[in-house]
């Protein structure tokens, strides 16, 4: 069995604020970023694979608030945070508040693998990227005319908005991926520009192992979307897998009650992709809408934006 669910950002996604143009874009990167996923699992490659190959495509569409498309900082740049977790060691790796690099998921990977560390941060992040021979773009790579005019709405206030609570009708998001190989093994993966007009250094859920990614053979992988503030108060992506493993709940019932009640209950807004490790799939959220899709081996494919 294998399985693989992806995520473009939770949050006003309003059927009467899109295009049929561009309704067409999204769904178009989001198959793209599927097909590059679901293909290596099919050839037998792993999860770790999967999810870092289709968070790059993601990363590299301006539609998606990560790598390229990234949101503008107070100052006017770029911080991107990512991470990644491999569910059969419960290895993981993390990168937060870099900039320039073009591919951060594939940055949270080297962390993981060559750091001896989980967590990078900032100028170290960078100077490690340049070690490992990463690629970098400059700031031309990372501008985009509509990011700009949202960040010029805010700038100069005290306010930072989700990129997808923007009071524009546009929305965009954070990305993840989440997968199961033909091996049994899962994965997780984030990405994200953060939010938009963020001051003093704001790190989000995104980048932190347990909030907004989480992975562990034993229950399931999950990615997270939403106001990063609440997801790390309450360390989603781990209270998910924490409710199957001690509480006994299915892969659905634990999703559920995170985002449905826990979630709510403090009043966070977003959403979350998981994959069990028998390969069921959820795919839950309290917003109006999350840019999603997800296959299996069992025929079930997926691409929705809206709620229903
Ligand atoms: N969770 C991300 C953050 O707070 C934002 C998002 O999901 O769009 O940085």
């Amino acid at each position: 069995m294998i399985s693989i669910a992806i995520h473009g950002g939770a949050g006003t996604i309003l059927r009467s604020s899109m295009t049929p143009e561009k309704e067409q874009a999204y769904k178009e990167a989001l198959q793209a970023a599927l097909n590059i996923g679901y293909s290596i699992l099919e050839m037998g490659g792993t999860s770790l694979d999967a999810v870092e190959q289709a968070i790059r495509s993601l990363e590299d569409c301006p539609l998606f608030n990560a790598g390229r498309g990234s949101v503008f900082t107070a100052d006017g740049t770029h911080e991107m945070d990512a991470s990644i977790m491999d569910g059969k060691t419960l290895e993981a790796g993390a990168v937060a508040g870099v900039h320039g690099v073009k591919n951060p998921v594939s940055l949270a990977r080297l962390v993981m693998e060559k750091s001896g560390h989980v967590m990078l941060a900032a100028k170290g992040a960078v100077d490690f990227a340049r070690e490992m021979d990463c690629e970098f773009r400059d700031a031309e790579y990372f501008y985009d005319e509509f990011r700009f005019k949202q960040w010029q709405e805010v700038k100069g206030s005290d306010t930072f908005q989700l990129d997808h609570a923007a009071k524009k009708d546009e929305k965009f998001g954070t990305v993840g991926a989440v997968a199961l190989d033909k091996a049994g093994n899962l994965a997780a993966a984030t990405s994200t520009g953060g939010m938009t007009n963020k001051r003093f250094g704001r790190i989000g859920d995104s980048p932190v192992i347990g909030s907004g990614t989480y992975a562990n053979n034993n229950t399931c992988a999950v990615s997270c979307t939403g106001s990063g503030e609440f997801f790390l108060r309450s360390v989603v992506a781990y209270d998910v897998s924490c409710l199957m493993e001690y509480k006994g709940l299915s892969l659905a019932d634990a999703t559920k009650e995170t985002i449905q009640k826990r979630l709510l209950n403090i009043g966070g807004d977003g959403g979350l992709i998981a994959v069990d490790a028998k390969g069921n799939i959820s795919l839950e959220f309290n917003t109006e809408g999350m840019y999603r899709a997800c296959k299996n081996s069992k025929g079930l494919e997926e691409i929705s934006i809206y709620e229903a």
